[in-house]
């Protein structure tokens, strides 16, 4: 049994602070990613775990021993980069044998474990290959393979698949997912990509500034987001102007919209951010004219200006809707998970605009 526990982690490097005041529990055998942009302290969480950075103040527990202080040798701890860091000079099989050949292991214990790796990474026939010869998702394979043979207590996974193309990012997703539930191992997994966090998660971290906004099941942080910066981040928005009308609603133009409870007050100008599945086509709501039509196979996204607020939304429709550019449709708005952010406090740049749910290419 191995839990991997943050109690109060902060770092800074002189006036950065990379994380403020971290807690974060791992239970055993369970898949947490940190999910966050660029600079929110993620790969900085990772590392502190792993012993290569150390916290400024704070510790770090695995099994509720204090290892903050450990050196990083000493932790036990399996660790996969972005960047394979395969020895070239090394077969597979060599590559996968490095880290146990510095443990007191026998060397046919060592064979054994080899060969039993290399057929859970499916690579049994690739084992006398060099690093040159293999594709960048076999090389990703190795490298987990190689931090997996010597049994660590946890796996640290630092943005494994974004060397990859997309086909192969989703396989070797589907795959470290499997090798972590049939291994039982309890994992921290660094990604800057929603999507590959909300298929691969048990819960997912969301990061923000050094800070954790929200820490939940995949579908939880998705479908309930604690603030405005989790459900921009975790997801597609529409973003449309609103008037706080009472404490459970707002109009939109002339449109009323229940919302889940504010205590803004009346009057007060705000976002409503709501998921592209929670706008319907209707006979009553706002009018506007569609800009775009994409089927995407079990749904169509279609791309409709609203008339009242000259806003572009995307609308999820289940199945196939042949609408063509310039048709006039009337668009529902449902708000019971939508999210509300006074527009005094956020600017018009924030990321993830309304025009960030409607697809790029959008063939009518
Ligand atoms: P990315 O997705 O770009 O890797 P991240 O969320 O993993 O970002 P971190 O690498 O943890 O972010 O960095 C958090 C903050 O700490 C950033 O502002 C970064 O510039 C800073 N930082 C990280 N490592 C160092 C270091 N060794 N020296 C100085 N500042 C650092």
């Amino acid at each position: 049994m191995t839990t991997l526990t943050y109690v109060s982690v902060r770092k800074t490097f002189g006036p950065t602070v990379a994380l403020e005041g971290l807690d974060l529990d791992v239970k055993q055998g369970e898949l947490i990613s940190l999910l966050g942009p660029s600079g929110c302290g993620k790969t900085t969480a990772l590392r502190i775990a792993a012993g290569f950075e150390f916290a400024t103040s704070g510790a770090v527990l695995v099994d509720n021993a204090d290892i903050t202080r450990t050196p990083a040798h000493k932790r036990n701890m399996g660790m996969v980069f972005q960047s394979y860091s395969l020895f070239p000079n090394l077969t597979v099989a060599n590559n996968i044998d490095f880290g146990l050949r510095t443990r007191k292991i026998t060397a046919v214990e060592r064979h054994r474990r080899v060969a039993e790796m290399l057929e859970l990474v499916e690579l049994t026939h690739l084992a006398d290959r060099y690093p040159h010869q293999i594709s960048g998702g076999q090389a990703q394979r190795v490298a987990l393979a190689r931090a997996l043979a010597p049994r660590p207590s946890v796996l640290l996974l630092d943005e494994p698949l974004s060397a990859l193309d997309a086909k192969v990012r989703t396989t070797l997703r589907d795959e470290i997912r499997r090798i972590q539930t049939e291994l039982g191992i309890t994992t921290l997994f660094v990604t800057h990509d929603q999507e590959e966090a909300l298929a691969i998660s048990d819960r997912i971290g969301v990061m923000s500034n050094g800070r954790l906004e929200q820490l939940g099941d995949p579908r939880e942080v998705y479908r309930h987001p604690s603030s405005a910066f989790v459900a921009r981040f975790v997801g597609s928005m529409n973003q449309l102007p609103a008037v706080v009308n009472g404490n459970h609603a707002v109009t939109v133009g002339p449109h009323p919209v229940v919302v889940p409870h504010t205590t803004m007050a009346d009057g007060t100008q705000v976002r409503l951010l709501v998921r592209p599945e929670d706008l319907h086509l209707t006979d009553e709501g706002l009018d506007g004219s569609v800009t775009s039509c994409t089927f995407q196979g079990s749904s169509t996204v279609l791309g409709v200006r609203l008339d009242v607020v000259d806003v572009l939304v995307a609308v999820h429709v289940a199945g196939v809707a042949d609408l063509n550019p310039g048709e006039r449709v009337c668009v529902g708005i449902d708000g019971a998970r939508a999210v509300l952010e006074s527009t005094d406090t956020t600017p018009d740049t924030a990321s993830g605009t309304a025009s960030d749910a409607v697809p790029a290419t959008s063939p009518a």
